[in-house]
C-alpha cells in the first residue's frame, strides 16, 4: 500500500469524507444508454485502487458497477487491507425511482449488490424524474428528498446530496427542508469550471464533487465541438514538465485546488496510480491563471436530447 492518501474534508453533517475518489461508470453505450458491464474490469480497478490507497469510491445504480465495487471493497476487508470505516462509498438513486416511498426500498436493493449494511453517501442523481423506460415523469425533487431523509434516519445512508441540480434547484430544496445536502456532485473540468455554483455552494457549506474531471482532455472523449486544450497541448505539457507531473495529473491538482472533490475513473492500474499522485505539489498562481483560461461553459454532459422536455431540466438549453 502506498502512503500517497488524499486529504479527507469534513461535511456539513460532522461525517468526513476523502477529497478524492475513484469513477466507476464504464460511459454511455451509444444508444443513449449506459455501457453494459461485460467485464470484471472495475473490480479489478477498485481492488488495485483500494491497495494504492484510494479511500473514496464513487458508482451508481445505472452504472450497473455496484456489485463489482462491492465485491473489490468487501475483498480489500477480508483481507485486512482496510476496515469498512476507512472507506467511503457512494452510490445514487436512479430516476425512476423518485417517488418518496421508492427510496429506501431502491437504497436497500443498492446496498444488497454492494453487499454493504450502509453507504457513506446517497445521492439523488439528476433533478429529473423519469418512468423505467427513461420518459419524462414530474415528479418533485422535493418529495424524492423526504425519501432521503428517511435513508439517513434509518443509517443506511451517513450523508445524503444530489448531482446535477443548478443554484435555483439547490435553492428550493434548501428551503423546503430543515436538512440540507451535504455534498453536490456535478460536472467540474477544464472547460466547465462552475465558478457561480462553487460559490453557492460554499455559501451553504456544500462539499462538490467533481465528476467527468478530464472533460475533453483526452481525444477519444473529444468532439468536434469541444474547446482545447487536449493533453498534448504544447502549453499544458510545458506547464506539467516544470512541475515534474502529467497534464491529468495537472487538472486533477487543479480542481483540488478549486476546493473540488474529483472522481477520475481509471480501469488502468498505471492510471489509477498517476491519478491519486497530486499531493506532494502546489500550483503557482500564474500557472493556475492558465488553467482557468480553458473555461468555456462548455459541458460534457448535458442529456439534452433524453430528457430537455422536464421543467426539471437543470441545464441552460440555449447552450
Ligand atoms: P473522466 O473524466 O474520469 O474520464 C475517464 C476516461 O479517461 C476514461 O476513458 C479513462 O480510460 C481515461 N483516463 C483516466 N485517467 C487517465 C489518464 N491518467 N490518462 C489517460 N486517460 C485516462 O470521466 P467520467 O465521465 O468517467 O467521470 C468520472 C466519474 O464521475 C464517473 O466514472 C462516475 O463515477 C462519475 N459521474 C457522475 C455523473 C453524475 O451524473 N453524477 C455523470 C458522469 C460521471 P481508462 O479507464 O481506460 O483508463
Amino acid at each position: 500500500p502506498s502512503t500517497n492518501v488524499a486529504p479527507t474534508i469534513t461535511l456539513k453533517d460532522g461525517i468526513s469524507m476523502p477529497a478524492f475518489g475513484l469513477g466507476t461508470w464504464l460511459g454511455f453505450d451509444g444508444k443513449g444508454g449506459v455501457q453494459m458491464v461485460t467485464s470484471d474490469d472495475v473490480e479489478k480497478a477498485v481492488e488495485a485502487a483500494v491497495d494504492l490507497g484510494y479511500r473514496h469510491i464513487d458508482t451508481a445504480y445505472i452504472y450497473f458497477t455496484e456489485e463489482q465495487v462491492g465485491r473489490a471493497v468487501n475483498n480489500k476487508i477480508k483481507s485486512g487491507v482496510v476496515k469498512r470505516e476507512d472507506v467511503f462509498i457512494t452510490t445514487k438513486l436512479w430516476n425512476d425511482k423518485h417517488a418518496r416511498q421508492d427510496v429506501v426500498p431502491s437504497l436497500r436493493e443498492s446496498l444488497a449488490k454492494l453487499n454493504l449494511e450502509y453507504v457513506d453517501l446517497y445521492l439523488v442523481h439528476w433533478p429529473i424524474s423519469t418512468y423505467s423506460n427513461n420518459t419524462v415523469n414530474e415528479i418533485d425533487y422535493i418529495e424524492t428528498w423526504q425519501g432521503m431523509i428517511e435513508a439517513k434516519k434509518l443509517g443506511l445512508a451517513r450523508s445524503i446530496g444530489v448531482c446535477n441540480f443548478n443554484i435555483q434547484q439547490l435553492e428550493r430544496l434548501i428551503n423546503s427542508s430543515d436538512v440540507t445536502p451535504a455534498v453536490l456532485q456535478v460536472e467540474v473540468n477544464l472547460n466547465l469550471q462552475q465558478e457561480k455554483l462553487r460559490q453557492f455552494a460554499r455559501e451553504h457549506g456544500i462539499a462538490v464533487m467533481g465528476y467527468t474531471p478530464f472533460g475533453s482532455l483526452f481525444p477519444s472523449k473529444a468532439t468536434s465541438q469541444s474547446p482545447p486544450p487536449r493533453v498534448d497541448d504544447p502549453e499544458l505539457v510545458k506547464l506539467a514538465d516544470r512541475y515534474g507531473k502529467t497534464v491529468p495529473q495537472i487538472v486533477l491538482r487543479y480542481l483540488f485546488e478549486l476546493g473540488v472533490v474529483p472522481i477520475p475513473k481509471s480501469v488502468k492500474k498505471e492510471r489509477l496510480k498517476e491519478n491519486l499522485d497530486i499531493f506532494d505539489f502546489e500550483l503557482k498562481p500564474e500557472d493556475k491563471d492558465l488553467l482557468k483560461s480553458y473555461d468555456k461553459n462548455y459541458r460534457t454532459i448535458d442529456l439534452k436530447s433524453l430528457w430537455s422536455t422536464s421543467k426539471f431540466y437543470p441545464f441552460e438549453l440555449d447552450a
